[in-house]
């Protein structure tokens, strides 16, 4: 299956013999597959419970940035536990933890000023919280019909109703009756597949900036709130934007106010070469998702950073509309939030950015290098981020039949060799820890070009 419509693992069945509904997997039945159990950590490995070891290219789930035993993380965490592990952060009572990372994230959010931060358990939560503050701050603004929201086809936006609503991808709305009535989606900005012949790529943005102007056109400005993009597109299949891409459709989002949503959840704290994605591809966001790399994942944990022009209406007029009604029991649990600031610490202590700058020419060269392989269509990626999609004669309008299950034969070959990759339908996809070593990086070439030429 391709991209379009699969974005379960290597395959979709259940977990023979086990209890477990595993997410995104077709469990119910319960008979098929034995799954791989991970039992240890180690650096850019992961070991199975049968001792066997991966180089874990997919970073647990694009989001274990330090690796798998960073021990100031588990210090941090156990200092928190023994001191207070949990008080909540409702009405007028919070932690000291959750304060401090909010303050931590303001300062390092340069791209634009950011005036607040909210916290959440997830990347999921987090954009089903950006809706309510929009929709909230629409309210306040007395502008009832400004509702809609914009997302982009293949977006990954979590799987709550909401956030899967936003994501552009039929698997998570096929059987749920998704995406709901509020949600447009506008074109995926994935040149390879999508260009007309002869188009340039900034002329490729042209088209698609004046595409959601028509569509904003066509459904009244006045009814559209805010639009949503992930800086790098992820799960969708790592797609880049084309040159002036985000120029072009932060002047129309602009010019119809709309706010700007940044989903930060993958790009963020030095993936793709930079503090966050916005600085990368000079984003200024009103509003941005973060998680994953925030704790490093050693703890779930999601945050909303909230600008000044957004918080002033919802501060200004909630003496009039009541409280902003929204919040998790463990938003800004401390032991998640004293973790994520150790990781934000590291990140700067130890120049991640610069790191991934240094690293990451050898992971995006050394494998684009093999874009000749005649099974392959595209290989595109930045930073440490990256995917490779199989073609037939290099075109995207020639996939494989997907009974051949190129994909899934390509992750097996990977993984019989020592490394994990994320396999949906023909798109294989990647995103190292930033702790990976030059030599690590040598190994996951080596067994990649390996399960290649098997495949071939
Ligand atoms: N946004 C993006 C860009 C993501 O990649 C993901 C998860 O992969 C999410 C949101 C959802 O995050 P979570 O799985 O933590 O709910």
């Amino acid at each position: 299956a391709s991209v379009e419509n699969d974005i379960s693992g290597t395959d979709n069945k259940g977990f023979k013999g086990h209890d477990m509904l595993a997410p995104f997997t077709a469990g119910w039945q319960s008979t098929d597959v034995d799954p791989l159990i991970i039992e240890k950590s180690e650096g850019s490995y992961v070991y199975d419970n049968k001792g066997r070891k991966y180089l874990d290219t997919l970073a647990g789930l694009w989001c274990t940035a330090l690796g798998g035993n960073e021990p100031r993380l588990v210090e941090a965490a156990t200092k928190q536990l023994n001191t207070l592990p949990f008080y909540h952060s409702f009405w007028n009572r919070t932690t000291k933890p959750s304060l401090d990372l909010a303050k931590e994230l303001l300062d390092m959010f340069t791209a634009k000023k950011m005036a607040k931060a909210f916290f959440t358990n997830s990347g999921s939560e987090a954009n089903d919280t950006q809706v309510k503050l929009v929709w909230y701050y629409n309210n306040a603004l007395g502008r009832p019909n400004k509702k809609k929201f914009i997302a982009r086809a293949k977006a990954y936006h979590g799987s709550t109703l909401i956030s899967a609503s936003l994501t552009g991808l039929p698997a998570l709305h096929q059987k749920f009756d998704l995406p709901a009535p509020f949600v447009l989606h506008t074109d995926c900005p994935h040149y390879w597949r999508y260009h007309l012949p002869g188009e340039t790529e900034e002329e490729f943005s042209t088209r698609l900036a004046k595409n959601l102007e028509d569509l904003i056109l066509k459904e009244g400005p006045d009814t559209i709130a805010a639009f949503i993009a992930e800086p790098v597109m992820g799960a969708g299949g790592v797609i880049p934007p084309p040159a002036t891409y985000f120029d072009k459709i932060q002047a129309v989002v602009k010019k119809y106010d709309i706010l700007f949503i940044a989903d930060e959840v993958i790009c963020a704290f030095g993936r793709l070469g930079t503090m966050f994605g916005c600085d990368k591809y000079n984003i200024k966001p009103d509003l941005v998702s973060l998680a994953k790399a925030l704790s490093s994942a050693y703890m779930p944990i999601g945050a909303v950073l909230v600008s000044p022009e957004v918080s002033d209406v919802i501060y200004s007029q909630s003496n009039k509309l009541g409280s902003f009604s929204h919040g998790f029991t463990y938003s800004g649990h401390p032991v998640a939030c004293a973790v994520a600031l150790e990781a934000l610490k590291i990140y700067k202590e130890r120049n991640m950015v610069e790191r991934v700058n240094s690293i990451s020419p050898k992971f995006q060269e050394g494998l684009k290098a093999f874009s000749d392989s005649p099974i392959v269509g595209e290989i595109r990626g930045t930073g440490l981020i990256l995917a490779t999609e199989f073609a037939d004669n290099k075109s995207p309008n020639d996939p494989f039949p997907p009974e051949w299950g190129i994909g899934a034969y390509f992750g097996a070959q990977c993984e019989k060799n020592g490394m994990l990759v994320r396999v949906a339908g023909d798109t294989i996809m990647m995103s190292p820890p930033f702790i990976a070593t030059p030599e690590e990086l040598d190994e996951l070439i080596s067994i990649y070009g390996k399960a290649l030429r098997e495949t071939e």
